[in-house]
C-alpha cells in the first residue's frame, strides 16, 4: 500500500493558511473543514509550516487568549516532515509513531500534493484487514461473504 493509493481515494485537496493570517482565522478553518491541522503556505504549493490544534492549545496554555490575535507564524512548526506520493504506508506510520504527529503532507517536485492524517491511515489499515479476512474465510469455508 502506497501513499498514492490513499490520495486516489481521499483526493489531493489540502486546506492551507498564509503565515500572516491570525489564530482566530485558523480556528475558523479548523472548525469549517472539521480537521485538526492546516498547512501554512502562501501559494498553496510551497509548504512553509504546519499548525495543528495542539499548537493552539499549547500557546493558549502559556500565553492566554492574546494568542487569538497573533499570526499563525507565531505558533506554527516550520521544520515539516513530509513524504512522497510513492512512499509506502509503513513509512508514514513510522513517522507518525516516532515523531508523535498525526498529519503528514505529501510533497512531489517541491509542491504540496495532499495530506495524510492518522485517521486516513487507520481507515486504510482496517479496510485492508477486512479484505484479508474475507479472503481467508472464503479460502477456509469455500463460501464468499
Ligand atoms: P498533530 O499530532 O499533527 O496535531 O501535531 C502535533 C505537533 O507536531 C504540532 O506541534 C504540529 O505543529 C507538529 N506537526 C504535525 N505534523 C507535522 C509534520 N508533518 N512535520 C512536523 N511537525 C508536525
Amino acid at each position: 500500500m502506497r501513499i498514492s493509493d490513499i490520495l486516489r481515494v481521499k483526493g489531493e485537496r489540502v486546506v492551507t493558511v498564509p503565515p500572516e493570517a491570525d489564530v482566530t482565522e485558523l480556528l475558523a478553518l479548523l472548525a469549517e473543514h472539521k480537521i485538526g491541522a492546516v498547512i501554512v503556505s502562501r501559494d498553496g504549493a510551497r509548504v512553509e509550516g504546519i499548525v495543528s490544534e495542539r499548537d493552539i492549545v499549547r500557546a493558549l496554555a502559556t500565553r492566554g487568549a492574546a494568542v487569538l490575535s497573533e499570526p499563525v507564524a507565531a505558533i506554527q512548526t516550520t521544520e515539516v516532515r513530509s513524504v512522497a506520493r510513492t512512499a509506502a504506508l509503513d513509512e508514514v506510520e513510522r513517522l507518525m509513531t516516532e515523531r508523535r504527529f498525526r498529519h503528514v503532507p505529501v510533497i512531489e517536485d517541491g509542491a504540496l500534493r495532499g495530506v495524510v492524517s492518522i485517521g486516513d491511515v487507520v481507515k486504510f489499515r482496517i479496510d485492508e484487514l477486512q479484505t484479508e479476512r474475507a479472503s481467508l474465510e472464503e479460502y477456509i469455508t469455500g463460501e464468499r461473504a
